[in-house]
């Protein structure tokens, strides 16, 4: 099977070193694996995006000489699939509607467990949730090992489309990793805990698992995650190879001696990705302190 990988940015704003160091990965063991990788736009949640921040993400790729190898998928457009999975999950007795907030279930530190606890005559409107059956999913991330999860207990029922009637995250990246044939998600740790989900949802709706390879979390001198909404700083166009040489040594590899070149970084970025690189024990080490 050929190798199939992609980058899924959300347009929230420009790419920061974290954003840069998974675009990195995945670009890298696709490319190593003689693969496939594919850029695809998560333009799905309008009230958080930021305008031009898409053309600004791809210029940004494209400076660090990473461009999708087909055209660019754009969530806004796949609505049909999502209502085609949608419907499906739905036909099934998946589904059901909910007008519980945030709030509402705090007291159930946050889960949504079987019944609803919101007043059966609100007139709030609804979100649409998955019932979490009492199931453990697990599964053998590439760098972390094995991983599991129960979905009842650990998640419960969850969102999959919000009560301003998009579709969540969770839903429309499963419908598009198997639209676009992806054979391998490398992602940051972030969405570890996000990867259950997916995978039972991959199964309710008769889709393949692809593999997965979570890549370590780049964190500020605090130990917290950077993100484009923190207004982590963004990585600037103009001077490419330092922002590359500190990807490249994120992930584990060593640039000293390779001209200061996109090509000749991307070449040995490509020659020297290994997973060994990648492993937990690594993790806590590496960490990134934005100016
Ligand atoms: N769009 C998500 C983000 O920017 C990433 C989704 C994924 O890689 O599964 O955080």
């Amino acid at each position: 099977m050929t190798y199939r990988g992609r980058f899924a940015p959300s347009p929230t704003g420009p790419l920061h070193f974290g954003s840069l160091v998974a675009a990195l990965g995945s670009w890298l063991r696709a490319r190593a694996l003689n693969g496939t990788w594919l850029v695809r736009v998560e333009d799905l949640d309008p009230p958080r995006e930021v305008p031009g921040a898409t053309a600004d993400i791809l210029a940004t790729l494209a400076a660090f000489g990473m461009e999708s190898d087909e055209p660019i998928v754009f969530q806004s457009q796949r609505i049909a699939a999502y209502n085609a999975a949608f419907q499906r999950l739905c036909d099934a007795g998946h589904v059901f509607a909910c007008a519980c907030s945030r709030v509402d279930l705090e007291p159930l530190g946050g889960l949504h467990r079987h019944a609803c606890v919101a007043p059966a005559d609100t007139s709030r409107a609804c979100a649409w949730r998955l019932r979490a059956p009492d199931l453990t999913i697990s599964f053998d991330d590439l760098t972390l090992g094995r991983q599991a999860q129960n979905l009842g207990s650990d998640v419960g029922d969850f969102v999959i489309k919000r009560l301003e009637g998009w579709y969540a995250y969770q839903l429309a990246v499963v419908v598009d990793d198997a639209f676009q044939g992806i054979t391998e998600i490398v992602r940051g740790a972030d969405l570890l805990d996000s990867t259950p989900r997916q995978i039972h949802l991959q199964r309710l709706l008769g889709f393949a698992t692809p593999a997965y390879l979570h890549l370590p979390l780049v964190v500020d001198a605090t130990g917290q995650k950077l993100s484009k909404q923190d207004h982590a700083r963004p990585v600037g166009r103009g001077e490419p190879i330092s922002a590359l040489r500190a990807a490249l040594a994120f992930l584990g590899q060593d640039t000293r001696g390779v001209p200061a070149s996109i090509d000749a970084l991307l070449a040995a970025g490509i020659a020297n990705f290994n997973l060994a690189c990648l492993t937990r024990a690594s993790w806590p080490n590496r960490r990134h302190e934005p100016n």
